[in-house]
């Protein structure tokens, strides 16, 4: 299983300014000499690396990044502004390519640490204005030069996923169904079909920013506590997880019909799969509501809660029909945003003020 997100992006650096062409103009002096100035420099483009962004879901929205261009040269020797430089942020991890054509690609770096920079796309140079063009023999120069383009380049972005959150549950209690319903999280760009981005595995973007990484944890049931495969290359993926989700089929139909038993068989399984795994934060989710009225699914969710003895967060759902799916992934987004800025405060008491 490859878990890989993504993107391709143009970037275009600002071109130059241009140098200018003037003159002095003053009273009772009639042959005034060159006081065109210098155009500014474009500005470039940078990638930086924010460990706070965990996708590279925003570069879905937008694709073309341009830097401010240079100003062109003014007269009284004045020199052109220069243009602004453009960072965009990206996440820890993000491996940068440059396509230079349909065949050719360059690795341009691989953003490893946070704040880290690459420069991706230089600023044109600035023009020089007549000013710059005087000699003895030539007072009255008209010569400058333009200003350089920017460069432009198109980006691909890679970066390889790491769940922030896990899912646990049998086998149908709904967590394929559950990944589709929450990924599509985003209302106001309703027309692009993301993001099951392999069926175990969902991007569910809150807003620009915000966004988190969902994985179904596989085969738990099947033995793969036993090493039966996947175990130790997916439990690689989970190493940034904080938080599980238990979701339970609140009516489970076949051989096994006690929801509750479900739950304690996973949570057999999750001890013998990953000891620190099953130290972490978890969640019930008790799915599949819409199968019931509401007094019905209210007497079933009190009885499995009181059976199981939970003490922890609750939520009800209907994966299928999308019920209470949202409200979980804005308490999902909270909860990973408080734990990724309480692991902060270490690094915030280094600071000698
Ligand atoms: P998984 O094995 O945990 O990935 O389960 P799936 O997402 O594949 O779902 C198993 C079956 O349950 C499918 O037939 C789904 O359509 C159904 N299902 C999932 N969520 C719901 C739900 O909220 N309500 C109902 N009625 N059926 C659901
Ligand atoms: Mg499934």
């Amino acid at each position: 299983m490859k878990f890989t997100d993504e993107a391709k992006i143009q970037v275009e650096a600002g071109n130059g300014g241009n140098g200018c062409v003037s003159f002095r103009r003053e009273k009772y002096i009639p042959f005034g000499g060159p006081n065109g100035g210098d155009g500014g420099d474009g500005g470039s483009v940078y990638l930086v690396a924010n460990p706070n962004i965990n996708t590279l879901i925003d570069f879905r929205y937008k694709r073309i990044f341009r830097a401010q261009t240079g100003q062109n040269g003014m007269g009284s020797d004045c020199t052109g502004k220069g243009g602004e430089d453009l960072r965009i942020e990206v996440p820890v991890g993000t491996l940068v390519t440059a396509l230079l054509d349909d065949v050719n690609e360059e690795i341009m770096g691989d953003l490893t640490a946070p704040e880290q920079t690459l420069l991706v796309a230089r600023g044109g140079f600035h023009g020089l204005g007549n000013a710059r063009f005087k000699s003895s023999t030539n007072r009255a120069p008209r010569q400058t030069t333009p200003g350089t383009p920017g460069e432009v380049r198109v980006l691909r972005l890679e970066l390889k996923l790491l769940a922030d959150v896990g899912l646990l549950g049998m086998p149908n209690a709904g967590k394929s169904t559950f990944i589709r319903a929450v990924s599509a999280a985003r209302p106001k760009v309703a027309d692009y079909p993301f993001t099951t981005l392999h069926p175990n595995l969902g991007v569910v973007s809150i807003e620009a920013h915000r966004s988190f990484v969902i994985a179904d944890i596989p085969g738990l049931i099947e033995g793969a506590a036993e090493g039966a495969g996947l175990g130790i290359q997916f439990l690689k993926h989970l190493a940034r997880t904080s938080l599980l989700l238990h979701l339970v089929d609140i009516a489970p139909s076949g051989d096994h019909t006690d929801p509750v038993e479900d739950v304690r068989k996973i949570e057999i399984e999750l001890e013998k799969y990953s000891r620190d795994l099953a130290a972490r934060e978890r969640w019930l989710v008790l799915n599949k509501i819409d199968l019931f009225d509401v007094d019905e699914r209210e007497q079933r969710c009190r009885d499995i809660i009181k059976r199981l003895g939970w003490q922890g967060p609750v939520f009800f759902i209907s994966a299928i029909q999308g019920e209470g799916c949202r409200e979980l992934s804005y308490r999902i987004m909270e909860y990973l945003e408080a734990a990724a800025a309480s692991q902060k405060i270490p690094e915030e008491r280094e600071d000698p003020q």
